[in-house]
This record gives structure tokens, sequence and C-alpha cells, in this order.
């Protein structure tokens, strides 16, 4: 795998998510775009395509700055610090 930045050095694979759901939205009773995960800590959270913005809203909560995109076939990692994507 590529170097994406400093944050990313470490990440050897993309993990698999451990849930195919956003839990904030459900709580909430809201419904979700796309969903993406973070790979610090794999919370899974929605895109800043959908209404609730949780993986946004976690890298602001938590300074965990890495996600990558969940959807079936998507294999790209994304860095808020440096806002910077790759495929991988
Ligand atoms: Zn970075
Ligand atoms: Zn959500
Ligand atoms: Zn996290």
């Amino acid at each position: 795998m590529p170097v994406v930045c400093a944050h990313l050095t470490e990440v050897t694979f993309l993990p698999e998510p451990s849930t195919r759901e956003c839990g904030e939205c459900i709580a909430a009773g809201d419904t979700w775009v796309h969903l993406r995960m973070c790979l610090e800590c794999g919370n899974v959270g929605c895109c800043d395509s959908s209404k609730n913005r949780h993986a946004t809203r976690h890298y602001q909560g938590t300074g965990h700055p890495t996600i990558r995109g969940v959807e079936p076939g998507e294999r790209w990692v994304w860095c808020f610090i440096d806002e910077k994507a790759i495929e991988v």
C-alpha cells in the first residue's frame, strides 16, 4: 500500500467494518447515504453527503484523522488533516 501521509504510514491493510450501519443515525432515527470507517478505532459513520455527517463529526470529536470508504468495492482512504485521498 502506498503511503498517503504521515497519519497513514502504519496502515498496512484495510480492516473490514464491524457493521454496515451508522449507529448514531439509527439511534436518532435518521438515514444515511454512504458509510465511512475510522481507521484508528473502527467507528462507522456516515459520509458528508448524509444529513448528519457522522464520520466528519467523529473526526472533529476525537481527532482521529483517517477513514476508509466501506461501500462494496470501495478501496480508498481519506485523511482529514491533509485533505487527501488515495486508492489502495
Ligand atoms: Zn494525514
Ligand atoms: Zn450517521
Ligand atoms: Zn475513531
